[in-house]
């Protein structure tokens, strides 16, 4: 029953493209295991930092990026819409550190190419392999940028978006990613949609200017490793404060979209937040901080295009269907994904 509850609400969300509110529940997604079914950032967050995001830029880029703000942020959940339909999607948003036995340069190379070379790529995919995607998407920013191709910077922009904050989740840096090992199951929409949604209204997101970055390479692989090391206090505090209350009190029901869901109740969920002292604040700030670095960068090393000669342009009515078209394309997918789960 809570499988189908579930659909209905992420079929709701997704068609009047508000938050995935549903992702806070404790519904049973939390028992799949495999990278494919993992679950994913809320729609809320991932649209806030894009948003957030274009208040870091320089005077050249803000006008531009101003102009297509909603398209930013409307567009940061695209890459968790396609992971159904796009081959090699669903690995691009997370990776399991603790697979590895050591996480030195020597044994987790720092580039793509190495990596495959020293473990093959289906062995990164099955790990993930966020990082060597920021680097990737980085690339291809840069080159959107150098063709001065409107349509392919704002669709690349909002994916870098995507991937940077993603790898700023520390349940993003783990195998066990829902708490599904150590029976924390539903932590994963708890931290990352739950939390942001009930608190982030009082966080301070001024970041200050972005900054370019000498090694983006670098940049990702620190975010992920920084994440990762508050990974302790995510699982540990949960588990703390549900010994201390228990079940009835941890969770709640709450109408969302005419259907009364479970939910992490509002007690709990301030409880837990007071506990991690700031950190899911602090995790959000790094990720706007660092989708601003990461643009500006690539604006630089394409060679500062003038962007005031772009903001004048609209998308075609053939640009705007295909968008469309692509849009729904995913969504069948997802549709059928689903049935066949
Ligand atoms: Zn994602």
């Amino acid at each position: 029953m809570f499988y189908q509850m579930y659909y209905r609400i992420i079929w709701l969300c997704i068609l009047s493209n508000i938050f995935l509110a549903s992702l806070v529940s404790g519904t049973p997604i939390v028992l799949k295991k495999t990278p494919q079914k993992r679950p994913v950032w809320g729609f809320y967050a991932h649209q806030q930092i894009n948003r957030l995001a274009v208040f870091t830029l320089p005077t050249d880029m803000m006008p531009f990026f101003k102009k297509y703000i909603t398209y930013l942020s409307d567009n940061a959940v695209n890459p968790d819409k396609r992971r159904y339909a796009v081959v090699g999607e669903a690995p691009r948003h997370f990776i399991d550190l603790d697979a590895y036995s050591d996480t030195t340069t020597a044994t987790l190379p720092r580039f793509y190419k190495e990596a495959t070379d020293r473990y093959g790529a289906d062995t990164l995919a099955l790990h993930g392999i966020v990082p060597w995607q920021i680097q990737l998407t980085k690339y291809q920013l840069t080159e959107a940028f150098k063709e001065r191709n409107v349509r392919r910077i704002l669709r690349v922009a909002a994916d870098l978006g995507h991937y940077i904050a993603d790898a700023n989740v520390p349940l993003h840096t783990t195998h066990n990613y829902n708490g599904q090992l150590t029976n924390q199951q539903g932590i994963h929409g708890f931290w990352e949609s739950r939390l942001p949604e009930l608190f982030s209204i009082d966080y301070d997101f001024l970041t200050g200017q972005a900054e370019y970055l000498y090694s983006p390479q670098k940049a990702a692989w620190r975010a992920v490793f920084k994440a990762n090391a508050a990974l302790d206090s995510v699982l540990r505090f949960e588990r703390q404060l549900t010994d201390e209350v228990g079940e009835t009190q941890k969770f709640g029901f709450e109408e969302r979209n005419g259907v009364t869901t479970k939910v992490y109740s509002a007690g709990f969920s301030r409880r837990y937040h007071e506990h991690l002292k700031g950190q899911v604040e602090r995790q959000m700030r790094a990720s706007v901080k660092m989708v601003g670095d990461f643009w500006y960068t690539c604006w630089v090393d394409a060679g500062q295009p003038d962007l005031k000669a772009l903001v004048k342009y609209q998308l075609t009515d053939d640009e705007q269907k295909e968008e469309v078209e692509e849009k729904k394309n995913w969504l069948k997918r997802l549709f059928s994904a689903r049935e066949e789960n």
